[in-house]
């Protein structure tokens, strides 16, 4: 789901001109950065006995995919996004980062605990769109596709305005370039 998150930080950048891309692309995957110092210190685990496909592994991220890891996350991320681009700015990226795992919890199988380490051995979170590769690479294919269109969009209504076309054309070609890289990433599981 690496593009389905991007695809969802072109869409925001589309209506929140005033957050720089970078930033809503780094909200967008702050869970799984967080998760790759957890996995290299075999905090949190990823288990591919089940297949090493498109959507086949079973994720234990059980603090930063956690309901209680998200939450903190997001708040640390957008009361530092606050101070540079103001209480809007702030909400925008801490909704961006809550984002990521809403959509995780769509293709997740049940594997994000609500708190963190799995406390309380409560019941694990994920409805596992991923048990349904085809289905799962739809949904991420319209999302791309949405937020693509989302950000070329706003992109042709603000170059008309500052008659700058050619680096309009720059960063819509680096979007889709790195959209269609992502979503390969995700299908071929590099
Ligand atoms: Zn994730």
């Amino acid at each position: 789901m690496f593009a389905g998150h991007f695809g969802i930080a072109a869409a925001v950048r589309a209506k929140s001109p005033k957050v720089p891309l970078w930033a809503l692309m780094a909200a967008t995957q702050l869970l799984d950065i967080a998760f790759v110092p957890m996995l290299l210190t075999g905090t949190e685990t990823i288990d591919s006995s089940g297949g090493e496909g498109y959507g086949e592994a079973v994720i234990h991220a059980d603090y930063t995919h956690s309901v209680v890891g998200m939450l903190v996350l997001a708040l640390i991320a957008g009361l530092a996004a606050a101070r540079w681009w103001g209480s809007r700015g702030g909400i925008t990226i801490g909704a961006v980062v809550a984002s990521h795992w809403l959509l995780d919890l769509i293709v997740h199988r049940a594997d994000m605990p609500i708190l963190p380490g799995n406390a309380g051995d409560l019941p694990l979170l994920g409805l596992g769109l991923w048990k349904f590769p085809e289905w799962s690479a739809a949904l991420e294919l319209i999302i791309v596709t949405a937020g693509f269109a989302m950000y070329a969009l706003s992109l042709r209504r603000r170059s008309a305005r500052l008659q700058n076309k050619a680096r309009a054309w720059t960063a819509g070609t680096v979007m889709g370039v790195l959209l269609l890289l992502s979503l390969a990433t995700d299908y071929f599981g590099i």
